[in-house]
């Protein structure tokens, strides 16, 4: 699997911080915003080789960043690969955009792998791991949602709809009026009675919100109360009554 790392645009927003120098190379906690994401997935360990997407005015950079990282695992077997695509533009107004930038880098590069797609100008606060065993499962092309009931915020999101598989099937971009959030079920959150519940995982995988963690092999079942919306859906699903609001 290879991972494509957008890294092509200008970050206006940030001027004159990124005026000459890129957003995912500055430095977040004493490491470049990119290497925050490289390592993560790197310890993933189903990743072979990084190709970064570069625009031309900041291609340079990177190109050093990745001459680093590469000499960092100068002869050691299995060593991922660090390329940089030079999409050739040069300022934010004839920018190609992340899905023409992907196409630019697949046909430049000939790419006929598995691919995770990642914007470069991310720090994640979790690991890329379970989703990408995830999408390795389901063999599938897969998209990370979250969650989001502010609707400030929901009217600057791509709003995606699901089915009861989780399958999207529908999508809209910075709507106007976005859809309700959910109502929190007054009875309140949801606790799990272990007597009852054979982690079966169904209560994890219809969680909206993704609060809930099963792991079937362990047996342990755990809930984030913090992201936890009290939609009701695990109680609902549950096959065992395991859950109690
Ligand atoms: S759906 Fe019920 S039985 Fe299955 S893991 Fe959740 S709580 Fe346990
Ligand atoms: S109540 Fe809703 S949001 Fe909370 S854990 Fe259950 S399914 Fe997830």
């Amino acid at each position: 699997m290879k991972c494509l790392i957008l890294a092509a645009g200008y970050a206006t927003r940030l001027y004159p911080l990124t005026e000459n120098f890129p957003k995912p190379l500055l430095k977040v906690a004493g490491k470049p915003i990119i290497d925050w994401l490289v390592d993560d997935i790197m310890a993933i360990g189903l990743v072979d080789g990084f190709v970064v997407i570069s625009n031309h005015k900041f291609a340079r950079h990177f190109r050093d960043w990745a001459d680093s990282r590469s000499s960092q695992f100068e002869r050691s077997e299995g060593s991922p690969s660090f390329t940089v695509v030079d999409d050739g533009t040069s300022t934010n107004e004839t920018r190609l955009g992340a899905v023409r930038d992907i196409q630019f880098a697949v046909e430049s590069l000939g790419l006929d792998d598995n691919l995770l797609v990642v914007a470069g100008d991310n720090i994640l606060d979790f690991s890329l791991a379970d989703f990408i065993s995830y999408a390795s499962a389901k063999r599938a092309s897969c998209i990370m949602r979250y969650y989001e009931a502010d609707e400030k915020r929901l009217r600057k999101s791509g709003i995606v709809e699901i089915d009861s598989e989780d399958r999207i099937v529908g999508m809209e971009e910075k709507p106007a009026e976005p859809p309700k959030p959910v109502e929190p079920r007054p009875d309140g959150k949801p606790v799990q009675d272990p007597s009852k519940c054979i982690y079966c995982t169904f209560c994890s995988r219809k969680c909206p919100a993704g609060a809930l963690t099963v792991d079937r092999a362990a047996k342990t079942w755990s809930l984030d109360e913090d992201m936890c919306i009290g939609c009701g859906n695990c109680y609902e699903v549950c096959p065992k009554k395991a859950i109690v609001l």
